[in-house]
């Protein structure tokens, strides 16, 4: 788990840039970049990259750059282009005009590539990628040379040529990197820089048919672009010598590969292939269900960005792997909302009341705080009439005596309202209770008594004949084990799915102040959460995210360890 960290303190990455700045290096020049593949959404991972990247530029007066790293059309999508562009702006971050493709740079990766077969740094090769895996070699031992690694310098300018042009099956050849099967470090034994692909590409369409491996074309991408620090994540550390060795044999702009740790949650998964997969098999419902760790998800559930951004800089930037606890990104969101979130009163499992000595057709406008955080956000009225609902778990019929809500014969204070005394339960055959019957204290208005008259419980409620009716959600932990990413006894991730995660009731009775709102509209129900207005909410159908409970376990854990 991670502390919470001293905000000033300079990260590593800051230090690196620090240092290159007094040496001049790139003319003190700070140029970064977030280089998403358009296969998938955005996640939380993603967001502390983007604050990064952006964040570092900003902080130097320097430049981030959006790029899509698109050099696989096997499994990329203009939604996902799409979604990447809201997602970044949504976070907060501006690139201007620098918004860049892989793809548009496809003519000068091969002008490179044909360089390095001149200089006799690359050649075809025709051992297919089960050959090739099997002379690769293992950690421990050296592995072999292609046959064909010793082909003229004409004959594979001549091959590369056809490969572009279409000659070949997809896998039949690629073109590899000629350095050294026996180097320690795989990724150096002659890597595969292209390989035959006849797919169409969502920006390029048909124009090529062969297709940069990764390693080949990110530090050229990096290169054109002018970047000065390439921020990746840490499994990309035993790449960079292969970064540094392409971009010196070209003899091009050569930025500075850094690592560090990427993000991972508990009780959540960063996987981009797995979050496909349960949309895919819709076990959630598509890319922005608000339980996925995904931006759009986050969003939807009603997260700010300006949350999202705090928690990021919370959790600081470091070389060790750890696990990050969600209570975390939570205690962020509820620290925002908290400040800024209207309250209003929202039963989520109805009880119908009667307050028996009220005038029947008496309604009264009673003065509620809309936030009590933010004395500027005023008041409003609020409708109390003689039948109103509260909580279900509001009342028990046979109390306990550590519970200060309703019971038969007790009293409590309906806020902003009156104290009121449960005289009845009625039920139905069944033996449910199906209503309640009160009396209110007239003197009580506004919840105070003039007798000094104390009650220890204080209910929502709302008024039936003025209340909306909602669809509320209700979310928990997407997976019901901490660690779901670590489990490697070959089960499916997917039989870690917590069966309670998406609750859905129906039913339920909102304050009808809540009537003009629109997707996205967020509020805090008292005693039940925050919630936000979901995007297929209409006004003829109400529908309320649960954001989170009020319950801040991160809070807690902190005040138990002082
Ligand atoms: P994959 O490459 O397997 O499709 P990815 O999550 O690495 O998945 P990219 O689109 O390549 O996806 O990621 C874009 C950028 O976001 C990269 O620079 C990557 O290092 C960074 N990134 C991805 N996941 C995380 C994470 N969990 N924490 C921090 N940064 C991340
Ligand atoms: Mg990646």
């Amino acid at each position: 788990m991670t502390d919470e960290q001293p905000k000033l303190k300079l990260n590593f990455i800051q230090q690196i840039i620090d240092d290159d700045i007094s040496a001049n290096k790139n003319d003190s020049r700070v140029h970064t970049r977030f280089p998403p593949e358009p296969n998938g959404y955005l996640h939380i991972g993603h967001a502390k990259s983007i604050c990064l990247n952006f964040g570092l530029a900003d902080k130097y007066g320097g430049k981030c750059n959006l790029r899509f790293d698109d050099t696989n059309p096997s499994k990329e999508e203009i939604e996902y282009v799409q979604s990447i562009k809201e997602d970044v702006a949504w976070l907060g971050f501006d690139w201007e005009d620098r918004l860049f493709f892989a793809s548009d740079y496809f003519e000068q990766f091969y002008d490179h590539a044909v360089t390095l077969i001149k200089n006799g740094k690359a050649f075809v090769c025709d051992l297919n990628l089960e050959d090739m895996r099997q002379r690769r070699g293992t950690l421990t031992s050296p592995g072999q040379e292609s046959p064909f690694r010793n082909r003229e310098v004409s004959e594979n300018l001549d091959l590369f040529e056809r490969m572009r042009k279409g000659e070949f099956a997809d896998g039949f050849c690629t073109l590899r990197a000629k350095i050294d099967m026996a180097a320690a470090n795989m990724n150096m034994r002659d890597p595969v820089m292209y390989r035959v692909m006849h797919a169409t590409h969502h920006r390029s369409s048909d124009d090529w048919c062969i297709y940069p491996m990764y390693d080949w074309a990110h530090g050229l991408e990096d290169s054109i672009e002018g970047i000065t620090h390439s921020i990746c994540t840490l499994e990309f550390e035993d790449h960079r010598p292969l970064y540094d060795w392409f971009l010196d044999q070209l003899n091009l702009h050569h930025p500075q590969q850094v690592e560090f740790a990427r993000l991972d949650l508990n009780y959540t998964m960063m996987s981009k292939r797995k979050l496909l997969e349960l949309v895919q098999e819709g076990l959630v419902k598509g890319w922005d269900d608000p339980r996925l760790p995904t931006i759009s998800g986050m969003r939807r559930r009603g997260y700010p960005p300006t949350a999202i951004r705090e928690f990021c800089s919370r959790i600081g930037v470091a070389k060790v792997k750890g696990v990050v606890d969600i209570a975390l990104l939570q205690h962020c969101v509820r620290d925002e909302l908290n400040k800024k979130a209207p309250r209003v009163m929202g039963v989520l499992d109805p009880l119908k009341v009667v307050i028996t000595n009220f005038p029947e057709d008496l309604v009264e406008e009673l003065d509620a705080i809309n936030n009590p955080e933010d004395p500027s956000a005023g008041t409003r009225k609020v409708p109390f009439s003689r039948t109103l609902y509260i909580e279900r778990g509001d009342f028990m019929e046979d109390p306990p005596r550590k519970f200060f809500r309703l019971g038969p014969g007790r009293e409590v204070r309906l806020r902003y309202g009156y104290f009121v005394t449960c005289t009845e339960a009625i039920k139905n055959e069944a033996g449910e209770i199906t209503e309640l019957r009160c009396t209110y204290d007239p003197a009580t208005k506004g919840g105070d008594s003039p007798d000094g008259r104390k009650v220890k419980g204080t209910l929502h409620w709302v008024s039936a004949a003025h209340a909306l009716d909602a669809e509320v959600r209700l979310y928990d932990h997407l997976f019901s084990v901490e660690n779901p990413s670590a489990i490697s006894d070959g089960s499916d991730f997917k039989d870690n799915l917590n069966p309670d995660s998406l609750k859905v009731l129906t039913g339920c009775k909102i304050e009808p102040s809540v009537n003009d709102v629109r997707p996205g509209d967020g509020f805090q129900f008292e005693r039940n959460g925050y919630f936000c207005v979901d995007k297929d909410s209409t006004v003829e159908r109400l529908i309320f995210n649960r954001t989170l409970t009020l319950k801040d376990a991160w809070a807690k854990i902190q005040k138990k360890k002082k």
